[in-house]
């Protein structure tokens, strides 16, 4: 199989800070962080992130802090908290003991705000949303200034006080930053740094009624924790001068902010407040559902932490937005998966086949290897007797060119057991429909091999019927039909794209015995169907559910031929 390329350099970012050590800034120390607002389930996107920081952290011999950007009491839940610290973790990053929230921060930011103030350059706005919004002025137009900006220190003091206090209304108040109406970069158009808002917060419960703006947040919350390196995605590029604007007036440490694309993916979507719409909407089953490129989703689908690690690693950071082929990603798991999942036999949509020359009561076990890429997994017995399954789809009545199935008067052979030939069916007399296949074994074949140099050109999976187990089975297919669901020209919506075949459940498929206690979220390679594991939700003893993670077909192999040509992004070299 062919893997992806490797690029020996460096990408932009690890060059930076590589240059940064080599001139001593910040005394040699690298200091990054990941800051997830609480508002939703980590996806593959945020992974991208979560390697890329913790990973340099690693690299470089510093530190990462888990920090939740939690200023918004409306949209954030304790369950988000959560599910994103399973996640990290899962991955395989450690923040240690440095976990982190913005909402601990909320008192220095308050003095923060207050020594704005006195410095004569923050004032409070009686302007009411609409206004503020309307004086903002265009791309095009500058700004008005405020009748409110020309207050005096005091009464602005008095103000935020008292909207501290609770005297004012939610929106009727809001404290802004004074620092130009014509600036051409809209953020520095005094923009807001806190609002009213009579909520309850998930940490700081009832103890504020006014709430600081995501930016007026995130550069002090880097700069309080030391951060050296603030790596962000594209969209705060015209959000730096504000940061550096904040960290430069109230003199405090100033983190450098480094920005690079955000990871798009085809056929799926990202972004959380999209990904929440499909979960309130019941278009999935929640979260975690395996269709879904949440980290929980993906998970519970069957991915492993190491492949999602390698898939970052390969697509690289870049200055640069791209969509990335979902190809890649399934390339990740199948490249990790084929060294450890071991090989078993399930019949997804089974026929029965009658070996009419086996003994009734007779069960024999045979060999049957784990895996073929790793002899060190062993092997098991696996049962055969009279009675088998098939897949439907392995015989054909009338057998097209290029068919080497199982057909009338053909033989094939049962992978590690024996030689079958077709002898007969029977029908439903009425429907006409194939009930079961009557063959003969050859019993000189134990095992797969003629010894007589008779060949034959098809190789079936089966399952003895009086042994296997009944099990459902979840086949997963891209959640959206288009590659870029999110690409609303023409006014489409996104959901308007959703694929009504992105899920089809198999009820009674048989899988063989060795299955019958294999525990939640271990994965498997179906022969000849894919990779395949338990899911975690809905499988128990009694009732045994595997979803698909993967097909074995390898799209992959033949796009990376044509993306080699166009340059596409390979495996980083680890830094030294
Ligand atoms: P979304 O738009 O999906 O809600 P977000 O940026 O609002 O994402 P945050 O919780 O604020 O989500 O993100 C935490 C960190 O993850 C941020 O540093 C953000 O830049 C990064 N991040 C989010 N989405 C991506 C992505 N698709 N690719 C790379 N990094 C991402
Ligand atoms: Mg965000």
């Amino acid at each position: 199989m062919n893997t992806p390329d490797s690029t020996p350099s460096l990408d932009f970012i690890r060059s930076i800070i590589t240059e940064d050590l080599k001139a001593n800034k910040n005394h040699g120390t690298i200091h990054t962080r990941f800051p997830p607002e609480p508002n939703g389930y980590l996806h593959i996107g945020h992974a991208k992130s979560i390697c890329l920081n913790f990973g340099i952290a690693t690299e470089f011999g510093g530190l990462c802090n888990l920090r939740f950007d939690d200023t918004n009491p409306i949209k954030e839940e304790e369950e988000f908290v959560e599910s994103i610290k399973e996640d990290v973790r899962w991955l395989g990053f450690d923040w240690e003991d440095r976990l982190y929230y913005a909402s601990d921060y909320f008192d220095q930011l308050y003095k923060y705000a207050v020594q704005l103030i006195k410095n004569g350059k923050a004032y409070v706005d009686d302007l009411t949303p609409d206004e503020i919004r309307e004086y903002r002025g265009t791309l095009t137009e500058s700004g008005r200034e405020s009748p409110y900006r020309t207050r005096s220190v005091e009464e602005n003091l008095s103000m935020f006080e008292r909207m501290r206090a609770g005297e004012f209304e939610d929106g009727s108040r809001v404290l802004r930053a004074k620092i130009d109406m014509a600036s051409p970069n809209l953020n520095m158009r005094d923009p807001v740094l806190y609002r009213v808002l009579h909520a309850a917060h998930h940490r700081t419960g009832k103890k504020w009624c006014i709430y600081p703006m995501y930016d007026f947040t995130h550069g002090q919350s880097d700069s309080i924790e030391g951060i050296t390196h603030s790596l962000c995605t594209l969209e705060f590029e015209d959000h730096r001068p504000l940061y550096d604007w904040f960290v430069n007036e109230l003199k405090i440490f100033a983190p450098q902010q480094i920005e690079f694309a955000r990871l798009n993916l085809s056929y799926t979507v990202m972004s959380k407040r999209k990904l929440m719409e499909l979960v309130e909407g019941g278009d999935v089953t929640g979260w975690d559902d395996p269709r879904l490129p949440t980290i929980s989703g993906m998970r519970r689908r069957g991915y492993t932490a190491e492949s999602i690690r390698n898939f970052c690693e390969r697509i690289g950071v870049a200055k640069r937005e791209s969509m990335v082929d979902m190809a890649l990603l399934e390339y990740s798991i199948r490249e990790d998966l084929n060294k450890r999942a071991r090989r078993v036999m399930a019949v997804l949509r089974p026929i029965r086949v009658v070996i009419d020359n086996y003994p009734e009561d007779e069960t024999e076990y045979l060999d049957a290897e784990n895996s073929p890429e790793d002899p060190g997994m062993g092997s098991r017995k696996l049962p055969f007797s009279r009675v088998l399954y098939i897949e439907k789809d392995d015989f054909r009545e009338d057998p097209p060119k290029k068919f080497f199935r199982l057909a009338p008067g053909r033989e094939v052979r049962l992978k590690h057991a024996y030689y079958i030939k077709c002898k007969g069916m029977v029908k439903d007399e009425k429907t006409g429909e194939l009930i079961e296949l009557h063959c003969t074994y050859d019993p000189k074949t134990r095992g797969g091999w003629s010894d007589d140099g008779r060949k034959v050109r098809g190789t079936l999976h089966w399952v003895s019927a009086a042994h296997s187990i009944e099990a459902e089975v979840r086949l997963y297919d891209h959640l959206f039909v288009k590659p870029d669901p999110s690409d609303e020209k023409n006014g489409s919506d996104f959901k308007d794209h959703l694929n009504p075949n992105s899920l089809e459940t198999l009820t009674s498929c048989r899988v063989e015995p060795s299955l019958a206690d294999a525990p939640p979220g271990m994965g498997f390679q179906f022969l000849r169907l894919g990779y395949f594991c338990v899911d975690s939700v809905d499988s128990s003893t009694d009732r045994l559910v595997f979803n698909r993670t993967v097909t074995l077909r390898d799209t992959w192999a033949k796009i990376e031929k044509t993306q080699k040509k166009s340059g596409m992004p390979g495996k980083r070299k680890k830094a030294a």
